[in-house]
């Protein structure tokens, strides 16, 4: 599991569980709904103190959300090259967070262009969008694209279509726990063992077995965060 920080507390919060938990590891970052932290020197000091940590094999998630509207995208914007260039320097995985409002793609066409200005293709979309622009940009960039519980969501169409697009050397799977819980848990709090379902929704979607699915997401993820497996 890779556990997710999203701002200096939480992230020595994860920090401390993937001391406790071998199966555990940690990403370092700001969320974008709280990117002015890092217009804080101090607090980008102790992330990238933070980063350094062994049990840390990602920055982030760092990105764009145009959805809430807690942060600028111009806060959010600089906050993502901080964090590219220290993913960059650490040589670790860079997560990327996009969410628009709805019926909008403000955050994905940003995604789009900083992807282009970064690139740096050990990065993961996470809790991929649907977006079809940005999907191929970062497939032509060499990043992964991670899927959540709402892929089994009947009314999402747009990232089934994604999820059999994406070849199976770029896909991972995850939870965005304690969120998006997949069907049939759908509504309820959604837990990490719930994946389970998101692959074999995928699995069928794709026309292969959960154990294939189940083999080559073990292997992306394996490899995009170097874990030592
Ligand atoms: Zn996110």
């Amino acid at each position: 599991m890779v556990s997710i920080g999203t701002n200096v507390e939480r992230c020595k919060a994860t920090l401390l569980l993937s001391e406790k938990h071998a199966n555990v590891w940690a990403a370092v970052g700001i969320h974008p709904n709280n990117a002015s932290d890092a217009k804080d020197e101090k607090i980008r000091t102790e992330i990238e103190r933070l980063a350094e940590h062994a049990r840390v094999v990602a920055i982030g998630e760092t990105g764009f959300d145009t959805y809430w509207d807690d942060e600028t995208l111009e806060t959010q914007i600089a906050s993502f090259r901080w964090q590219v260039n220290l993913a960059k320097r650490l040589d670790k995985a860079v997560i990327l967070h996009i969410r628009d409002k709805d019926g909008q793609e403000e955050s994905s066409l940003t995604a789009i262009n900083m992807l282009k200005e970064a690139q740096y293709s050990k990065g993961i979309l996470h809790c991929f969008n649907g977006h079809k622009g940005l999907l191929e940009t970062g497939l032509e960039l060499g990043w992964t694209v991670s899927f959540a519980g709402n892929l089994t969501y009947k009314k999402a169409t747009e990232l089934h279509e994604a999820a059999k697009s994406v070849p199976k050397e770029r896909l991972l799977i995850e939870t965005d726990s304690p969120f998006l819980a997949p069907v049939p848990k759908r509504g309820k709090k959604n837990e990490p063992a719930f994946v389970a379902y998101t692959a074999a929704f995928l699995a069928e979607l794709r026309g292969e077995s959960v154990e294939e699915v189940e083999a080559y997401t073990d292997a992306n993820a394996i490899k995009i965060y170097g874990l030592p497996l």
